[in-house]
Order: structure tokens, then sequence, then C-alpha cells
């Protein structure tokens, strides 16, 4: 069997959880998994989360995985129903929608579903993407209040931009505006995503929305998920399949990208970009061997990559590579790669074996 493997610490996922509760202990938590649990494996996670009031996703289809799992926590949609058959499954299926749109407030209209169903109206506090504005709000609100097939807990909330930099303004501006907006409307609000749950208290308000802590992963612009508390959930690993000396001079993988200055020991790991493993990382990018920081050698290939390993003197085919997790932040690659841990965690492929550990 191909060594390349992600395995998941499901008792990790269950600290993050008990860390968001710590950090909001007065809102409820709807925890996200959408994106297939963030790389994770929606099904795979699901038993570590029975400690959430509610999940959240972003489409009636990673919902469904949810409650074929048999789990009966209310399910969010984050960019509500795109069409009326999304309605019917609000109905059937007991999803809650989001309405961020004039246009869904009128498909509703059309499309009654079966039994009333709940609503969140989502505001535009500034971040210029999804939600109402202005005097949409009032109008869309009043709506939804007189269409029957809407439940009457209408609940708001609201995204923040830039919560991911403490230092930053916006964050508390938007708190500003979207309080104005909303100061006469009822309902349940929500505005916070983790970096709001861990640098915000102040927008904690009925419920949070904590997704990359979850998995273990700071939200912040800086710094990895140890220094907020939380512990990585995933470990992507794999195994040294060839080791060998080249000489000084000599080149490494596609284009060359990497050339010995001395003579040096290489070892290819069976792990690439056809795993998820971002191509853009450079050489340098430090990888574990056996527990020990190595670097990535010339350009990532489909299917491996190669290390130098000098200083690594017991490194031989079988040795375990460590390409992010458990002792190498997942964040840590994703800066060297010019991207950012969510993507990676989502990147991960099906190829690759997964192992859950409870
Ligand atoms: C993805 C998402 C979240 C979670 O964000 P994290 O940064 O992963 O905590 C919260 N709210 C909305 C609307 C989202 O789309």
């Amino acid at each position: 069997m191909r060594p390349a493997t992600a395995t998941l610490d499901l008792a990790a996922l269950r600290h993050n959880l008990a860390r968001v509760r710590a950090a909001a202990p007065l809102s409820k938590v709807f925890a996200v998994v959408k994106a297939d649990a963030y790389g994770h494996g929606l099904a795979r996670v699901l038993p570590a989360l029975a400690g959430a009031d509610a999940l959240a996703v972003a489409c009636v289809e990673e919902a469904l995985i949810i409650r074929e799992a048999k789990i009966d926590k209310p399910v969010l949609l984050l960019e509500g129903f795109f069409d009326a058959e999304d309605i019917a499954a609000c109905a059937e299926h007991d999803l809650w929608a989001v309405i961020h749109h004039p246009s869904q407030v009128d498909l509703l209209a059309r499309h009654p579903p079966a039994k009333p169903i709940r609503v969140w109206l989502k505001i535009d506090s500034g971040m210029n993407r999804l939600g109402l504005a202005g005097d949409k709000i009032a109008v869309c609100r009043r709506q939804l209040a007189d269409n029957n097939a809407v439940r009457k807990d209408i609940g708001l909330l609201t995204h923040f931009a830039r919560a991911d930099d403490t230092a930053d303004p916006t964050t508390g501006e938007q708190l500003t505006r979207w309080q104005a907006l909303t100061e006469n409307l009822d309902g349940e609000r929500s505005s916070a995503n983790s970096a709001a749950v861990l640098g915000w208290p102040e927008s904690h308000l009925d419920w949070v929305r904590p997704g990359i802590m979850l998995y273990g992963i700071s939200p912040f612009v800086e710094g990895c998920g140890r220094d907020a508390g939380l512990k990585p959930v995933m470990t992507f690993k794999t195994r040294l399949i060839a080791v060998k000396n080249v000489q000084s001079g000599d080149c490494v993988g596609y284009g060359g990208a990497w050339r010995a200055r001395s003579a040096t020991r290489i070892g290819i790991a069976a792990a690439g970009y056809g795993d998820g493993y971002p191509r853009h990382a450079p050489s340098g990018t430090p990888v574990l061997i056996d527990g020990m920081k190595a670097a990535l050698a010339g350009r990532v290939s489909m299917d491996m990559l190669a290390v130098d390993l000098s200083g690594h003197l017991n490194a031989a085919v079988g040795s375990e590579v460590t390409l992010w997790g458990d002792g190498l932040p997942v964040e840590t690659v994703a800066a060297y790669a010019g991207t950012i841990a969510y993507e990676l965690l989502c990147g991960v492929t099906q190829r690759v074996h997964f192992r859950v550990f409870d």
C-alpha cells in the first residue's frame, strides 16, 4: 500500500471544540464543516462534533451527508438554497437557510416548502461579498415575516472580512455598522468566525461560527494553532521510498531546479501534488524525517517529492516523512507555498489513505 496517509486525531478535534466553548462560553456553536470538513472528511469528523449545538455547510449535498449519518442537529446552509429543489430539501431535512439576496426571498415565495423553514437573514456589514444592505434589509425581512412558509424565529448574521488581523480596525467598524443595521430587529444573532471567536469577544453574540480553529489551525495572519491552545487534527505523512547520493553540481527533479553544492544524500518521498501537497512549495520548505526537520529539494512532482537528507544519517528507505501536522504546523508549509492552511487542508486528494484515531 502506498504510504501517503492523513491521520485524524478526533481527541484533538474535541479539544479544539472545548477551546471554542472556553473562549465564547455564553454562545451557542455552529461547527463549520463545509468543503468536506475542510478536507478532513465530513463523515469522519462528525463523531467528534457531538458537543456542537448545530453544524454549518455550504450546500444541501453536504447537509445530506450529515443526515445520512443519522445526526439530527440543526444544519445551517451558509449560502442558503440555490433552487426550488433545495427549498424542498430544507423542509424535508430540517435545514436552516441563509437568505443573502432578494432573489432568494422571491424564490421562496414562488416555491413554498411543505412545512415552514427557519431562515437567517445575512447582512452585509462591510465585507461586500454576500448579504443585504440598506433598505433591502427591512423589505426582505417584512416579506419573509409575511410568508407562511417561513418560521417566525428569523435569525440575523454577518461575516467579517479582516478578523484574522486583530490590529486592523475594520472588524470594529463592521460590528458598529451591523449593530446600527440590526438594532430594531428581533432574532438570534451570529457574526464570529474562528478569528473573531479568539480575537473579538464583543462579536460572540448568540451563536459563533468557528471553522478552521476546530481543525487546530490558527485563524490569524501570523502564528500557529498551538499559540492559541489548539491541536492539529490532521497529520499528513508518507515514507521515503528511495535514497541516493548525488555529486556536487548534480541537479534533482523536474527542471533541474535544485543543484547540489556538495555531495548530498537525497530522499524521495511518496507524496506529491497529486496527493494535495502544494506544487508551489519551494526548495527549503520544511518536512520532518523521523521527526527531525529537513528541507524539500527541487520541484514537487505529482506522486513524489525530494528531500535533502544532509545531517539525517539514519534516514533510509521506509523512514517516516511528515509533510504537516503534529510537529510541523500546516500554517508553516502554507507560508512557504504562498497560500493559507485552509487551501492545503481542502486540497488533500482522494487517493491519500485516511486513518481516524479516537
Ligand atoms: C467558512 C465560514 C465560517 C468559518 O470561518 P473560519 O475562518 O474557518 O472560522 C464562518 N462563517 C461563514 C459565513 C463562513 O463562510
